[in-house]
């Protein structure tokens, strides 16, 4: 297991000493040549501001006017070439050629005129670059690389100077000049502290092997003393009552073609490769009650947006595809429309749009399907589904009965409800009722950038369809698409704290953004997430997205543990700089 650092930036190798040992034995061939049989290649030396000239760009660092020269530029290009390709291999060519191009270029520019030859414009490229990319990183091994080289080579600085009009200083100041800002350019890439556990060379054998027994298996984080008494924790449910035989039946009828080990990759938006003991899809409720007469400890799965597999299913898994969507009354104002539990959310949405039924627009683009929609009572732009649902109708697991729950029992919060709570894994949603309007719709266009993007287009008056459109657009540029990249939108919900927690970070972050809700604060996940470094990290496949840190990523072969763990150290780091304790909004398996 590669910890995704590169821990092999300061790894010694025969190309370490080899490649300056060539390069250095080069100048020497080619002085030798020169004295042996007679030729004079000073002349191909970079005269500046002529166009013979400039080949001397590539040529003049091999030429040297006699052994003095040569011997002096010889030492220290060996050892800071062996220092560039050590302490910085990932970029060390690159520096190395770019470098050489661009300083014999300025040497051109600035250069007196007159032959400009000799290896030493590179030795300060080198010395400069190193030095100066050692300071910049603030990383001690190389800052203190940087120490050695200005007391190696600090009396180099005097020559970039017009002190000895035998000497190329022109060369030398280009060298430095190049050398400081390729330092400045390559800051971000190649050799940088350790920020997180992840990144640690011996990493796997401290923290993240330590989170599984001698078989695989997943052992969730033993909660730390200071965080015993918080309210909530990342919990795994397994339920391990495994009985193949409450398949049987159903698989004797032969009706629902029951498949054994499924893979749930293509359906869960995570692209977890978890597998399903049992996989079936339903598509009526006498199916339903039938299977659940045989086995209640089934696995419900909608659209599989909001979930993270961490382990195999150990169940039966019920794909819900009811299917349908009917008007069940309406007057003047108001539409009453039923849609079942499988129907895909999004195409609802567009559905109620296209008859221009209002309520639901500023909901567009959310995946999954409308059976999950008040479980967490989804919520965008806005607005939170609780607002137009009439009643829930669910399927009592243990009495088979068909129940009809009016809005008011279903006891919607902030991503909650009491599907959430008490009928958690006791019921079936097998359809929504929802309460739309016909006219005088609620234009809702106040949140985020809607009213930016509606400005954009010139409109004024907004119909449902513009606010969906709008929606749209804008959740498609700033989410990524599951389709492309694994994800189960907002892992984290955001908190709500009181005035006291939210005013001792206000005083240090005046600018943090938050919405005030009655006498409480609600901070943006998102924003906590990224002053704690995460926005863009990567941890193996398991990432933070880089444009919205609330969403957590499956880059390709991501486990459900590795993304738990990246979750579990997003939530340690928003703890201790904070003292909030996120809570997940994707439920965990
Ligand atoms: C890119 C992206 C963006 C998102 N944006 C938002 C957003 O803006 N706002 C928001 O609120 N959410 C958002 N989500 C989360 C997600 O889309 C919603 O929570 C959605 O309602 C989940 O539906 P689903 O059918 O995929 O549920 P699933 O993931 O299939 O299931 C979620 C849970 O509900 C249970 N379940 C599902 N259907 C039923 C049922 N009929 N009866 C009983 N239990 C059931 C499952 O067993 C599971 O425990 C986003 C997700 C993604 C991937």
């Amino acid at each position: 297991m590669k910890p995704i650092s590169d821990d092999n930036h300061f790894k010694f190798s025969t190309e370490t000493i080899a490649v300056p040992f060539y390069f250095v034995l080069f100048l020497w061939i080619v002085y030798w040549v020169e004295l042996q049989f007679g030729y004079n290649f000073g002349k191909y030396g970079l005269y500046p501001r002529t166009s013979r000239g400039l080949l001397g760009i590539f040529i003049s660092p091999f030429l040297h006017s006699n052994l003095k020269h040569l011997f002096s530029n010889s030492v220290p290009l060996f050892v800071l070439l062996m220092m560039l390709l050590y302490f910085y291999k990932k970029i060390a060519y690159k520096v190395l050629i770019i470098g050489t191009i661009l300083l014999g270029f300025l040497t051109w520019i600035i250069g007196r005129s007159n032959l400009h030859i000799g290896a030493s414009g590179i030795v300060y490229l080198l010395f400069s670059f190193i030095f100066f990319s050692g300071i910049i990183r603030k990383y001690y091994r190389l800052t203190a690389v940087s120490l050695v080289v200005i007391f190696l080579y600090g009396g180099m600085v005097w020559y970039m100077f017009p002190i000895d009009q035998k000497i190329s200083w022109e060369g030398h100041l280009s060298g430095f000049i190049i050398g400081l800002l390729l330092a400045i350019l390559y800051r971000k890439t190649g050799p940088k502290p350790f920020k997180y556990a992840w990144e640690k060379p011996n990493y796997q054998k401290d923290a993240f092997d330590m989170q599984f027994d001698e078989n695989g298996n997943f052992i969730p984080p033993k909660p730390k003393e200071e965080n015993e008494n918080l309210q909530e924790k990342i919990t795994i449910n397994y339920h391990f009552k495994k009985n193949n035989d409450n398949f049987a039946p159903i698989l004797k009828q032969n009706r629902m073609p029951i498949q054994k080990n499924v893979s749930l990759k293509e359906y869960n938006t995570f692209g977890i490769n978890a597998k399903a003991e049992a996989f079936v899809s339903v598509t009526n409720l006498n199916d339903l009650k039938e299977i659940l007469s045989n086995n209640k400890d089934v696995f419900i799965l909608g659209g599989g947006s909001n979930m993270l597999l961490t382990k195999d299913i150990d169940k039966l898994v019920v794909k819900l595809d009811l299917k349908g969507v009917k008007i069940l009354k309406e007057d003047d104002n108001f539409v009453f429309v039923e849609a079942q539990a499988g129907e895909n959310w999004h195409e609802f949405v567009l559905w109620t749009i296209k008859n221009d039924f209002g309520g639901i627009e500023n909901l567009s683009l959310i995946p999954g399907n409308v059976g999950a929609s008040p479980i967490q009572n989804i919520g965008a732009y806005g607005v939170e589904v609780k607002d137009v649902i009439h009643s829930v109708n669910i399927l009592d697991k243990n009495t088979l009965k068909n129940v009809n729950l009016e809005n008011k029992l279903c006891k919607f919060g902030y991503r909650n409800s009491v599907f959430k709570q008490k009928l958690k894994d006791s019921v079936v949603i097998t359809s929504v009722v929802f309460k739309l309007t016909k006219k005088e719709h609620q234009i809702k266009a106040s949140y985020g950038t809607i009213k930016q993007e509606l400005e954009k287009k010139g409109i004024i008056n907004p119909t449902i369809k513009d606010i969906s459109d709008v929606i749209i657009k804008i959740r498609s540029e700033k989410l990524p698409n599951p389709k492309e990249i694994g994800n189960s939108g907002s892992f984290f919900k955001n908190p709500v704290v009181k005035k006291e927690i939210f005013e001792n970070i206000f005083k240090t972050y005046p600018k943090m953004p938050f919405y005030k809700v009655g006498e409480m604060y609600k901070i943006p996940a998102g924003w906590l997430i990224e002053q704690c470094g995460f926005k863009g990290k990567r941890f193996k496949d398991a990432g933070v997205h880089n444009m919205q840190a609330l969403v957590l990523v499956n880059y390709g072969n991501a486990s459900g543990t590795e993304i738990l763990y990246l979750a579990n150290t997003i939530r340690e780091s928003v703890k201790n700089k904070f003292n909030i304790l996120l809570e997940t909004e994707v439920n965990i398996f």
